[in-house]
């Protein structure tokens, strides 16, 4: 055995690279969609029913506006309606997303009797106009 043989001994297979893909390597998979997180959840909803209605919900189911952030605006923001002023029945039909504006507004009146207020008035929000959800609820002597 001479000394060539031993210095190089293990430098015969690195002619070849592994194949490796150029590019960026692929971060979809790992890119979990976190939207929504943000807003802090204080009622307990469970997060299978949050998806829901925030599905159902993509306007204040009220006036139909569309949601802003608070950043934006903090009048036209998403606020958790309890439409059964009851924090307790926590359903899709009683669960909806309404803007910070009309939500304080509402306040504790009674849905039928908010509806004749200046405020609803003025921004033509009436049994007709609202959210089917809503419309479901009146019928149903709210
Ligand atoms: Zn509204």
């Amino acid at each position: 055995m001479s000394l060539a043989d031993t210095v190089f001994a293990g430098h015969h297979n690195n002619s070849r690279k592994p194949d490796v893909p150029d590019g960026p390597p692929l971060r979809s998979a790992l890119c979990v969609n976190k939207e929504g997180a943000s807003m802090a959840n204080s009622w307990n909803i469970p997060s299978w029913l949050e998806k829901e209605v925030r599905a159902r919900d993509k306007n204040c189911v009220y006036c139909g506006t569309a949601f802003t952030t608070a950043k934006i605006s903090k009048k036209t923001c998403a606020s958790w309606e309890h439409i059964i002023n009851d924090a307790k029945i926590i359903t899709r039909e009683n669960i909806a997303l309404c803007c910070c504006s009309c939500n304080a507004s509402k306040g504790q009146k009674k849905l039928s009797e908010w509806l004749l207020s200046k405020y609803c008035v003025d921004r033509q929000v009436t049994r007709e106009s609202v959210a089917p959800i809503i419309q479901q609820a009146l019928a149903c002597g709210l």
